[in-house]
């Protein structure tokens, strides 16, 4: 892929440049996999409260039926991706890690039997209340990989006025490709999706912010942007990771800095995914709650890279084998890109709601996994689009200082992985932050508890 000269292109500080490895995807139209013969749908795959099973063993199930919600506000129900019986509520492995409760559900029969939602007649007319419960109903969460509740970040508080909404198109993670095929494929389901999402905020200004790399995503955005008389912008932007950060891409695309511990609404603006306007389109026009995605099942260690749409709780084992398996030499699987995903050890894992892609890499692609002492050359430091010290973060992590780790801005690092990917020593950086945040929140709660 390549950046198109005529093109005037917008970013921010820092970043870096990784090698791309999306030629292996971007040309390749999506397939729709056969309905799985069952699926483990993970009871919490969002972030905010873990929802209850509202099913048991033995129940019947119908595709789009909700079987798992939790009262609280930020959370998202889930639904039944395919139609069968429910043969265990019980912990299955997790792509997080760990096992977790899921919901095993055994496939009867050949097709879907439905149960959809009750959509509204015409939603341009339909109030904004009624338009953000359809969504929370619907189970749609931020799809791009942070698995945040749409409806609540569509509502946001009434001191909190939102003037802009940025559709997220940057796809900056190596080797993904999925939003790219949405946005050619699916181009005026998103372009709804859009629509409706401002209609529910009651914003009037729209960017479709896109990487300059995918230029034919841009041309056709453009153009039926035109032809279909809707007043958004297409943004391209410089590809640079991670230009898809909400922050770094509210930086590029109107020049507001979200501050230090804020959220993209202190400055105005919402954001979402291409595929999470999709969603918002399929829930309030067709009445399909979120029971599948596309993602990129791809890598050099994968025999026939492709993208793939699969219902969510297929295990990763079935997309693996839909692309014709893996070489021998596969090192390591990822899920997600390899800047910010997750490393996986057991291909029954289940795909999530966030699931984007699964990366199957040789050897020859990743770099040394031996780490050496830091050197204080200073690149982490150069690179971290949050302005942060990431080789002080990690050794203080490292060293069990939790509460210096917060007074060095650990909660504001947003785990882009680029100081990690630049480090000549091969320090794991971004995973030692990880583990000083987990255990910075424990330590916190700890005290709290206490109190
Ligand atoms: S410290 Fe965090 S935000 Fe900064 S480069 Fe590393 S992972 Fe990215
Ligand atoms: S990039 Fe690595 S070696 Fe250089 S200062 Fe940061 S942690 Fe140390």
């Amino acid at each position: 892929m390549s950046e198109s000269p005529h093109l005037q292109i917008s970013s921010f500080r820092r970043g870096v440049h990784p090698d791309e490895y999306k030629n292996l995807t971007c040309h390749l139209s999506a397939r729709e996999l056969p309905l799985p013969d069952e699926v483990f749908i993970a009871l919490h795959q969002h972030i905010g409260a873990p929802c209850e099973a509202l099913v048991a063993k033995g129940d019947q199930v119908k595709t789009g039926q909700k079987i798992a919600d939790s009262p609280a506000h930020v959370t998202s129900p889930i639904h039944a991706s395919i139609t069968g019986t429910v043969v265990a509520v019980a912990d299955f492995p997790h792509p997080l890690g760990g096992k977790v409760p899921m919901i095993h559900i055994k496939r009867d029969g050949e097709e879907d039997e439905w149960e959809g939602l009750s959509t509204p007649d015409n939603w341009e007319t339909s109030s904004k209340e009624d338009l953000a419960k359809l969504v929370r109903e619907a189970g749609i969460v931020g799809l791009g990989g942070a698995a945040f509740p749409t409806h609540v970040k569509l509502t946001p508080p009434s001191n909190k006025p939102i003037d802009h909404f940025i559709l997220n198109g940057c796809e900056c993670e190596p080797f993904l490709t999925c939003d790219h095929r949405n946005m050619l494929e699916q181009t005026d389901h998103i372009l709804m999706g859009m629509a409706i999402t401002m209609r529910i905020l009651g914003v009037e200004q729209g960017i479709v912010g896109i990487e300059a790399n995918k230029a034919d995503a841009i041309a056709a955005m453009e153009a039926r942007v035109k032809a279909l008389h809707l007043n958004f912008k297409v943004q391209p932007l410089k590809v640079k990771y991670p230009q898809g950060a909400e922050k770094m891409l509210i930086d590029a695309a109107l020049g507001r800095k979200v501050p230090a511990g804020g959220l993209p609404m202190d400055v105005g603006v919402v954001v979402n995914n291409i595929a999470t306007a999709l969603a918002v389109y399929e829930a309030v026009v067709e009445g399909k709650p979120l029971i599948q995605r596309m993602l990129t099942v791809t890598g050099d260690a994968i025999q026939k890279p492709g993208n793939l749409i699969v219902r969510i709780g297929t295990p990763f084992q079935v997309c693996v084998d839909a692309c014709g398996g893996l070489k021998e030499a596969t090192s390591q699987v990822f899920m997600g890109g390899p800047m910010m995903g997750l490393v996986q050890y057991d291909f029954q894992v289940p795909t999530l709601k966030a699931t984007s892609g699964i990366v199957c890499m040789e050897s020859s692609q990743l770099t040394s996994m031996r780490h050496y002492p830091c050197i204080q050359c200073g690149a982490c430091v150069s690179v971290c689009p949050m302005n942060l010290v990431p080789t002080r973060l990690s050794r203080l992590a490292e060293t069990g200082k939790y509460a210096d780790c917060k007074e060095w801005g650990l909660f504001n690092c947003i785990e882009c992985g680029s100081c990690a990917f630049v480090c000549p020593s091969g320090i794991p950086l971004v995973q030692w932050i990880r583990v000083g945040k987990v255990k910075a929140t424990e330590q916190q709660k700890k005290l709290k508890a206490q109190a």
